[in-house]
């Protein structure tokens, strides 16, 4: 079962990369855990970024300069130079190939206002943005023919002395155990943010999969303890609320009634904000209530359906009672200037690998421009070095280790005493010993983990064993999360350490882990 390239991920990042790889001339296969339209990239609602100038004065130029500054000091100028410069022809490129972004009444495409960008940056489609992309995607892939095989859960990535050569999988239906194998292996898998469990605004799926197997494989990780908190989830499902609600022209409100910041700073500063004024027994809440019912229902109509789905208010009557939760890592596998990790014929794109250009917090609008631009590189990379690689496939199927004879700890509760103690040690704001104490914890579970497993024995369809091995997952990211945590004794973007209040220049870098548990920093 070989092909040139193996894509592991079909949202976004693993669309992008599978058509440009295609376009290149190789054969592609694309594997998925779950079906190719559902992921964190059809959750996206506020826009992607791109310098247009189509709704006030803009420039290339201010993009990266915003992008710089929300990233503290710790991304790569280079890369967000090519990310902001290459903006324009990416959203052209969508455009091109029939997303249906919203559009100004001379036809132009319409943009927006997001947290930290200093003009109306972001382009969208009504508050379907990632919705849209990601199924037009899909049937251009559909269209080209690519294979995308769904309900295929990725165990390991398939390494040699020559580097990379296939992944082992788990066929959710059948139960079986396969391996694919190919030149060169593209991760594309998304974020970790369900450590934090229910205090995410991300799907049960983003629990960090292929960065762990990328890890088992020998690639390094970095800047994995700088995580996101979105300052807008609905307060009893975190389920998100846009940022687009507040570029509109929302507020934060406290009991009182009062605005207590301004609501388009960075998301790092206004999560702060909003945790010290919960800090004081403070509900908050969002008020778009003035924005009237025609607008909400032309520019915003997700965010009323859901906040009357989950939080049984309506928006255009209603404040809405919010809180921040864990929404985007920025941290993942470590890749090069042509998205290749250090192991030779593995790359990575999307949320699961660090291109360095979010540092240490990420700006609302530029993830979904990241897939674009950087699962391109990777695809036209991938594409490249396959074709120039001579490997035999070895077709070697792995052996699965999932116990289900071993259950006196459930692990669903520990994967929920998990994330809350992460979302309370580990969150918006941390200290040296709530940390430690934290890593004592995981490295508890851990020890634990021979006496956990998966209670259903069945072969098909057996989502308990998936679950478990999620929950693994998690698990062994966890741990690096709390060794870069730790190790970086200062404040900066979306790590703020009330020990350690302010910026340091002494941690102007960015904290490499590899599989030995090496931290470095560069
Ligand atoms: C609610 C929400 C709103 C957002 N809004 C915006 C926005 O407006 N603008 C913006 O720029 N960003 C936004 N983001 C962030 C952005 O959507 C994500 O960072 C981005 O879509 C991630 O894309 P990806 O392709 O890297 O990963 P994903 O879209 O998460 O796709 C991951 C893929 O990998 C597969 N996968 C995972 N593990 C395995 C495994 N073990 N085996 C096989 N397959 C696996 C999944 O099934 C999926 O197909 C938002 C995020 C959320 C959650």
């Amino acid at each position: 079962m070989k092909s040139d390239i193996l894509i592991i991920g079909a949202g976004g990042a693993g669309l992008v990369a599978a058509l440009h790889a295609y376009e290149a001339g190789v054969t592609v296969r694309v594997i998925t855990k779950e079906y190719p339209t559902r992921s964190q990239t059809c959750m996206a609602q506020g826009g992607i970024n791109a310098a247009l100038g189509n709704a006030g004065e803009d420039s290339v130029e201010s993009h990266i300069q915003n992008t710089l500054k929300s990233a503290h000091s710790i991304a790569s100028q280079k890369a967000i130079e090519l990310l902001c410069q290459e903006a324009p022809n990416a959203v052209e490129w969508l455009d091109n190939i029939g997303v249906c972004f919203s559009r100004t009444k001379e036809s132009k495409i319409a943009q927006r206002t997001l947290g930290g960008a200093s003009a109306p940056r972001a382009c969208y489609a009504q508050d379907y943005t990632g919705l849209k992309i990601l199924h037009t995607l899909y049937d251009r892939c559909q269209e080209a023919g690519i294979e995308i095989l769904s309900e295929k859960f990725l165990l390991d990535i398939l390494t040699d002395e020559e580097g990379v050569y296939g992944a082992s999988v788990l066929d959710i239906r059948s139960g079986d155990v396969e391996s694919y194998t190919a030149n060169a292996v593209v991760v594309a898998t998304g974020g970790f943010s369900r450590i934090y469990d229910k205090h995410s605004t991300n799907s049960t799926a983003s629990t960090g999969d292929g960065i762990a197997a990328a890890m088992r494989a020998g690639a390094r990780v970095s800047d994995m303890e700088f995580v996101q908190f979105h300052p807008t989830a609905l307060k009893n499902s975190s389920i998100l609320i846009s940022e687009s609600a507040r570029g509109a022209g929302g507020y934060l409100l406290n009991s009182q009634g009062e605005r207590f910041t301004d609501e388009l700073k960075p998301r790092d500063e206004v999560a702060r904000a909003i945790h010290n004024e919960m800090a004081k027994d403070e509900e908050i809440f969002l008020d778009i209530r003035h924005l009237g019912e025609t607008f909400i229902d032309e520019e915003l109509p997700q965010e009323r359906k859901l906040a009357k789905l989950y939080e049984n208010i309506d928006p255009v009557f209603d404040l809405i009672p919010i809180k921040p939760v864990a929404h985007y890592t920025m941290g993942g596998i470590e890749v090069d200037e042509k998205s290749s990790s250090i192991v030779k014929g593995l790359y990575a794109a999307g949320e699961c690998a660090n291109h360095r250009v979010h540092g240490a917090n990420r700006l609302g609008g530029n993830s979904l421009l990241e897939l674009i631009v950087f699962g391109k590189q990777a695809g036209v990379n991938a594409a490249e070095f396959a074709k120039n690689s001579k490997k035999s496939s070895s077709n070697v199927v792995s052996e699965l280790l999932v116990s289900s004879s071993n259950m006196e700890i459930d692990f669903y509760s520990v994967r929920e005493e998990l994330g809350d103690v992460f979302y309370k040690n580990v969150g918006i704001v941390r200290d040296k010993k709530s940390l430690e104490a934290t890593l004592n914890v995981v490295n508890g579970y851990i020890a634990k983990l021979p006496l956990m497993g998966a209670k259903d024995s069945s072969k098909m369809y057996n989502t308990n064993k998936i679950e478990f091995l999620e929950f693994k997952n998690t698990l062994e990211l966890s741990r690096l999360v709390l060794v870069g945590a730790i190790a970086r004794e200062e404040s900066r973007g979306a790590h703020f350490r009330v020990d350690f209040p302010k910026e340091s220049e002494l941690f102007e870098m960015h904290t490499i882990i590899d599989r030995d548990g090496v931290v470095d920093a560069k």
